[in-house]
């Protein structure tokens, strides 16, 4: 007898006591389906039906797709899952001439409260398993091949906060390494700003990158739109991103979501530079122009604002980019996660 688990949850030693009695090549041909080609069980065609079958049942999926949406003329695609308990989380997919990039949650929900992010204002739900996880990026992973494209980079920057959640976290990343083959350098960990969880983040024997959602560079601003900044304010902060720098000798970026009239000052990017200066490299700098939100009624700067901003930390030798929003338009950009179930609409008595 055998108790099931997660399809992305198993490792090779138990996926062998699985298959104990089939021919030994099987293991290979499972996990090359699990990690190599990431479709679902009726792609599995190298197995008997039977067995097929049977691992259907004891390596059951652990999300649920709901929906999935495309933007950017497919170049972006999100998708919608439920998992156990009926939480609903999001992964989005983008197309890069360079690069395939999947984001993906952490959490259902966020405890962090953000005022400026639609996750933030929807609260928290629960903790995703490292399975939940490992299989966001299986379920990338399928779909960008049938675009014919490999996914190459994945970034924990979706609905959640990954360093309230290093459960999942770490054996989730080691999963994605060792099984996807994607190097440390390819994994980014996006986190609110955690002190302990990046300080542990440095010591960790996978090598992932750190991306700070700065957002701010001083304490009094950064605490109306950060809460979990009064436990760990920015110096603190910056001293924990000093020690991930010099541990990795990598350099780290800061993630800066340009809000109209609230953080897009030229005042406010001398500050972020001397900010970046103290890290040596020299932390990079991601500006993205705000989503909107239902929640928070700021806008995003205009794009003179971004450019003259981003001129102030160029001229103090700071890279900055500025992102393009992907996927805008089915709320799959930064911040927009929410999860909602995608509503038909249909016209009213009234309007017709
Ligand atoms: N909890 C982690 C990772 C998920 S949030 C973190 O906060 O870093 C992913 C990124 O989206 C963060 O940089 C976050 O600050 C940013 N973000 C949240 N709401 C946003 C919005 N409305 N517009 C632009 N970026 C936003
Ligand atoms: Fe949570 Fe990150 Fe959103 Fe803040 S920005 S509420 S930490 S998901």
């Amino acid at each position: 007898m055998s108790i099931s688990q997660p399809r992305y949850g198993v490792d090779r030693q138990s996926l062998a006591n699985l298959l104990d009695g089939e021919p030994s090549y099987r293991v290979d041909q499972v996990w090359k389906a699990l990690y190599g080609d990431c479709g679902p069980s009726s792609t599995w065609t190298t197995l008997p039906m039977t067995l097929r079958a049977t691992l259907e049942k004891e390596l059951p999926p652990s999300l649920t797709e709901l929906h999935t949406s495309e933007a950017d003329d497919g170049l972006t695609t999100k998708f919608l899952y439920e998992v156990d308990g009926g939480a609903r989380i999001e992964s989005v997919l983008m197309l890069y001439p360079d690069r395939a990039t999947v984001c993906i949650s952490s959490q259902a929900g966020c405890a962090m409260g953000c005022t400026f992010c639609a996750t933030g204002q929807q609260g928290f739900n629960r903790h995703l398993t490292s399975a939940e996880l490992v299989e966001q990026v299986a379920r990338a992973k399928y779909a960008a091949h049938r675009q014919g494209r490999r996914l190459s980079n994945v970034v924990v920057m979706g609905m959640g906060e990954p360093l309230a959640n290093e459960d999942a976290l770490w054996p989730a990343m080691t999963a994605v390494h060792d099984g996807f083959g994607l190097s440390a350098r390819h994994l980014t960990v996006s986190t609110v700003g955690l002190v302990p969880g990046i300080l542990r983040l440095a010591d960790r024997p996978l090598p992932v990158t750190l991306a700070v959602s700065l957002h701010a560079a001083h304490d009094d601003l950064r605490n109306t739109l950060i809460p979990m900044n009064r436990r760990y304010p920015i110096d603190e902060l910056l001293d924990a991103c000093s020690h991930y720098v010099s541990q990795r000798k990598r350099r780290m970026s800061f993630e800066w979501a340009m809000i109209d009239g609230v953080n897009d000052s030229v005042e406010e990017a001398a500050a972020l530079a001397e900010l970046c200066r103290r890290l040596r490299p020299i932390a990079h700098v991601n500006l993205i122009p705000l989503n909107r939100t239902a929640g928070y009624e700021y806008q995003g700067s205009r794009r003179s604002q971004i450019e003259k901003f981003q001129g102030v930390l160029t001229r103090r030798g700071v890279d900055a980019t500025v992102r393009r929003n992907r996927g805008n338009d089915i709320d799959a950009a930064c911040g927009q996660l929410a999860a909602m179930t995608p509503v038909t609409i249909t016209k009213s008595a009234a309007q017709t």
